[in-house]
């Protein structure tokens, strides 16, 4: 399956994040999750069987809210002749909003990767647990740990490790046969070492040249790990995702497998978050020319060269909570576009100074500069918050940056 892009894990998570908002005042928010391949019909019976439960329930208010939402859900299922690719899941009930109001919400996700069993769950939150585990990264690294008598390929999987190929060297052992010459023994030493390199490497090139992968670990007990790496066996493509250091550890077995994912484990999370601090830092250094770089911050000015098809990357702070709004004054007919703060509130009218504004219509922030961007060929880079250079993106630029591709007057 197609791996989600940084967009569509953003979107996801800022879903899932107004589902996580909404609390029930009694157990009354309805989960549901329908696998691929399960027949609708079997869901609506489940859904209708559950219905007919509901009405036992003692609190009035929570039945009805109950039989409501499955009533709701009853009637999206309608839209579906079988479940999407990856199955559904529909979170639907009312939630609570200030002491004694209650607003019905709906929300119907086609999660990222298939849904793996059906769930009905009714509880005071909704269920969202399932979701979180999709939103892991799952990159794949190459393993390899080598020394002289041994070397294990393997890979890993997010979280899981897969042994791939053992394979033990012809490398004569320490002691020379007798009679011979220390300088033939050292030759032969040497010819069986780079054999064995070579073969290695070319079961490396087999395994994992064909493969996206994130990055290679290689490790090992003494030098041997430098020795191959650095010897010119492993082929150039590879040669580039090699990961420093190498890593040193006690078993060219399995056992070692799971001892360089043991070790490289800040080396890999570190690795997540390289790339958004490199980006801040080109920005940074664009910003601190005297004469003004090739950077701009800021979302008027960000906007104006996005619009002129100046910006090459897009900065984007994940932890922007701003919406772009088109206002209307209901008292002056004032009609404009603006950006505005999730949940905060709308202030006057610009022109008639009546606190009469409503929001006509609403795009989440990130989403509409990304689709503007997207026709003009600027890349679009969703910064998380979790560097010091990802908050410095969100506290000091207001979360909006960008890169250009020649300077805007
Ligand atoms: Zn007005």
């Amino acid at each position: 399956m197609p791996e989600l892009s940084h967009l569509d894990k953003y979107r996801f998570r800022r879903d899932l994040e107004a589902i996580e908002k909404a609390l029930g005042r009694g157990t009354e928010l309805v989960s549901v999750y329908v696998p691929p391949g399960k027949p609708i019909s079997d869901v609506a019976n489940y859904l209708r069987n559950e219905y007919s439960q509901s009405s036992n329930i003692k609190s009035a208010s929570t039945r009805k809210h109950v039989m409501q939402a499955i009533d709701s859900i009853l009637s999206r299922l309608k839209a579906y002749k079988e479940p999407p690719a990856n199955g559904l899941v529909f979170f639907v009930g009312h939630k609570q909003i200030g002491a004694d109001q209650t607003d019905m919400v709906a929300f119907v996700l086609e999660p990222p990767e298939p849904v793996a069993s059906f769930l009905y769950r009714c509880d005071s939150a909704f269920y969202t647990e399932p979701l979180h585990e999709m939103l892991i990264e799952k990159d794949t690294y190459g393993l390899v740990v080598i020394d002289q008598g041994e070397a294990t390929l393997g890979l890993l999987h997010g979280k899981r490790i897969e042994a791939l190929k053992n394979v033990q060297s012809l490398v004569p052992r320490k002691h020379r046969m007798g009679g011979q010459s220390a300088r033939r023994f050292e030759r032969l030493h040497d010819q069986a070492i780079h054999e064995f390199f070579k073969k290695i490497g070319d079961l490396m090139t087999e395994a994992f040249l064909s493969r996206n992968l994130r990055g290679i670990l290689i490790g090992g007990p003494g030098y041997t790990k430098e020795q191959f790496a650095t010897g010119g066996y492993i082929h150039h493509e590879l040669t580039k995702k090699v990961l420093a250091p190498y890593f040193d550890v006690g078993y060219t077995d399995e056992n070692g497998l799971r001892e360089i994912v043991e070790a490289a484990r800040t080396v890999l999370s570190d690795l997540d978050l390289m790339r958004e601090k490199d980006l801040v830092q080109e920005l940074m250094e664009e910003i601190r020319k005297p004469e003004g770089g090739l950077a701009t911050y800021g979302e008027a000015h960000v906007r104006h060269a996005l619009e002129l098809g100046a910006v090459d990357t897009l900065l984007v702070s994940e932890g922007l909570r701003k919406a772009r709004a088109t206002l209307k004054c209901s008292n002056c007919e004032h009609e404009y576009a603006a950006t505005i703060d999730d949940g905060a509130d709308l202030g006057p009218c610009p022109k008639c100074e009546k606190p009469a504004l409503a929001v006509q219509a609403r795009k989440d922030l990130v989403e509409e500069l990304t689709e503007l961007a997207q026709p003009l060929g600027t890349k679009v880079e969703l910064v998380s918050r979790e560097s010091e250079e990802g908050e410095l993106l969100l506290k000091a630029f207001g979360g909006l940056a960008a890169i250009l591709r020649y300077r805007v007057a």
